[in-house]
């Protein structure tokens, strides 16, 4: 008999009336012929409550009873669900993480799962019984209960799911679906009928509050096929899988990080480790950074900004003061109230012209770029919090979003896309199979459900770089630049932008080598475009060092492994470029090899 896991979040589990209503749901999926474990959340703002609770006693609580307490949010669900499921006549047994056996790390509020039992549920499920057990929590070995993180109910669902090799997980909310951005920003958002693993996966990372980003690791990794939909009503929802065949739109969504800050430690002595020393500390405070960029470098110094979560600042800033007085560094200024907007789509690996029509639609909505970075699967934008919905909704219309069609087979494509988009599809589909995923997941000793797991190491050795400095920092210089290089046909791979004091822009970009002379020439042309002062610089060739897998920025660790492997190898770090599925460096191109076999070595225990 098929497994159906069936995951209802808050609001579908806000009253007792809801919480029938989700209980007639798994009632009908049992009827069907399935065996179902519901995975439920607190109710309704539970959560929050019990946290604001908390927050009245004591500033910044301990991490260990919130835990404590805010794991009883979804042991009230759970308890009062079995009930209804009794009172419609139905056979049930609610399960907290520790009953099951969901084992965990140490790291409270942000626990990662290491394994979990299926007996005790298989049992339950094979007598007959719907299963209900406790989203977001967790044990770990001292018997400590653990919460996975906000929203990490999602989690739980399709770990559960994957652990017991459950057909599908079906996550029922508040929306029928996984939309284009979230509908409640944007009305004119549509929802997509099928999206990759690794499309939902940066989405998720990038803001979309819809999954928990951790789920869709495990939904990748383990091959769990993800339904979300609706609570309150039968129409079909969206499906996340790996989606081999279908047409990838160029960009599949938008994403907002509404509250986002920017970090910048000045002055840096530009030398081998530095930022490998920053990236240590914030990995250590558990802090996934983002959108790092290090400014070009005069007199030996440069500056380096990333942004983190607005939430996580305090903490980043205290880690970043105390990094910055060790080396040496000028000090560290901090913006908060800036919003990181961001472009995701498998088919943008292959289309030029993504970036430039990304950065002139939000020129002519009158927005500022702060900073921007790119990997092969999404482009984010660092811009002014108040400005977020005007440039969401230039990005909407100038991707045509709104006209995203539901293809006759059931599959989404966006009317404008072309192409299919090959080079993405067959990075996002080289996991291994689920069972061979376990398999090694159990002959590696300690080999946690959620470590990360990496598909490869790849050198680019095709690349040049060019770098422009001193330019204006006004709307449109961005569009200028990348209209004029697409405007020659030229494929511009990784972008990092960063704004100086506020006067002055430098953009970094890597061509294809053969591209560079025209590039330059173009590059000319820019500078008298835009007044005549700027620097143009260039690396004829560089090398670009890719880690590709799951889950790469979620865990705060990788990146400082991977700087760390590198600056021990003597190879310095130019450009940096993070994402969820791929974290690349660009290194001089003599190094490549070295650091190719370097970090194969490092990672030889996570490389599948
Ligand atoms: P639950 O409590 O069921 O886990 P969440 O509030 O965590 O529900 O997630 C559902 C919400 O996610 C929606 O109400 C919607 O506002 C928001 N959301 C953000 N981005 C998206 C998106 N791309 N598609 C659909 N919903 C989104
Ligand atoms: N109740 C938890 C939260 O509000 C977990 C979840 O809902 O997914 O974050
Ligand atoms: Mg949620």
């Amino acid at each position: 008999m098929s497994i159906i896991v069936q995951k209802f979040g808050g609001t579908s589990v806000a009253d007792t009336n809801k919480i029938r209503e989700a209980a007639r749901k798994a009632i009908r999926a049992k009827q069907r012929g399935n065996q179902v474990v519901m995975v439920v959340s607190a109710m309704g703002k539970e959560t929050d409550k019990l946290i604001a609770l908390a927050h009245e006693l004591m500033e910044h609580p301990d991490s260990r009873e919130m835990d404590m307490l805010m794991s009883t949010g979804e042991q009230v669900t759970i308890s009062l669900m079995a009930i209804a499921l009794k009172s419609l006549g139905e056979d049930a047994v609610s399960m907290t993480a520790a009953q099951i056996g969901i084992k965990t790390d140490n790291s409270h509020l942000k626990a990662r799962i290491k394994s979990i039992s299926t007996e005790r549920m298989q049992k339950a499920l094979d007598s007959g019984k719907i299963v209900i057990a406790a989203g977001f929590q967790g044990i770990n070995d001292e018997g400590n209960i653990t919460t996975l993180g906000r929203g990490g109910s999602d989690t739980t669902a399709v770990a559960l799911a994957a652990a017991l090799g459950a057909k599908e997980c079906e996550i029922y909310t508040d929306v029928d679906g996984v939309y284009t951005t979230d509908p409640r920003l944007l009305p004119e958002a549509r929802k997509v009928t099928r999206i990759a693993y690794d499309e939902m996966l940066e989405l998720a990372s990038l803001g979309a509050g819809v999954m928990h980003s951790r789920s869709i690791e495990f939904a990748k990794k383990f091959g769990v096929a993800v339904h979300v939909r609706s609570s309150f009503s039968d129409t079909e929802g969206s499906l996340i899988v790996a989606e081999p065949e279908s047409l990838a739109a160029t960009v599949c969504g938008l994403a907002l990080a509404k509250k986002e800050s920017r970090l910048t430690i000045l002055d840096v002595p530009d030398q081998q480790g530095i930022a490998m020393q920053i990236f240590e500390r914030m990995a250590e405070a558990k802090i996934a950074t983002d959108m790092i960029v290090q400014s070009v470098g005069s007199d030996g110094l440069t500056d380096i900004s990333f942004t983190v979560p607005e939430l996580d600042r305090q903490t980043a800033l205290e880690v970043l003061r105390k990094a910055s007085n060790e080396i040496g560094a000028g000090g560290v200024e901090y913006e908060d109230d800036v919003t990181k907007i961001s472009a995701v789509g498998l088919g943008m690996a292959e289309q030029s012209g993504v970036a430039h029509r990304m950065f002139r639609a939000l020129s002519d909505s009158g927005v500022n770029i702060k900073m921007i970075t790119t990997s092969e699967i999404k482009i984010s934008a660092l811009i002014e919090k108040e400005k977020a919905g005007d440039a969401l909704r230039a990005l909407h219309k100038a991707f045509g979003l709104e006209k995203l069609a539901v293809l006759p087979n059931g599959k989404s494509g966006n009317v404008n896309a072309k192409k299919s988009a090959k080079r993405g599809l067959s990075q996002g589909q080289t996991m291994q199979t689920p069972a061979e995923v376990l398999a090694r997941h159990k002959s590696v000793s300690n080999f946690g459900m959620e470590d990360i797991l990496i598909e490869r190491v790849s050198l680019d050795q095709k690349q040049a770089s060019v770098t422009l400095s001193a330019l204006p920092d006004k709307p449109g210089v961005a569009a200028t630049i990348f209209e004029m290089i697409a405007s020659e046909g030229i494929l511009v791979d990784m972008i990092v932008q960063s704004n100086g004091d506020g006067q002055v822009a430098s953009f970094t970009f890597t061509v294809l080598r053969n591209n560079l002379r025209t590039t330059l020439s173009v590059c000319e042309k820019i500078n008298k475009k835009l007044g005549g002062r700027i620097t143009v610089t260039n690396h004829p060739a560089i090398a670009k060092l890719t880690l590709r897998g799951t889950g790469l920025r979620s865990h705060t660790g990788l990146a400082y492994r991977m700087f760390k492997t590198l600056h021990d190898g003597k190879i310095n770090v130019n450009v940096i470029s993070t994402s969820e599925v791929c974290v690349s460096v660009v290194v001089d191109d003599e190094q490549g090899e070295k650091g190719k076999k370097l970090l194969e070595t490092e990672f030889k225990n996570e490389l599948l």
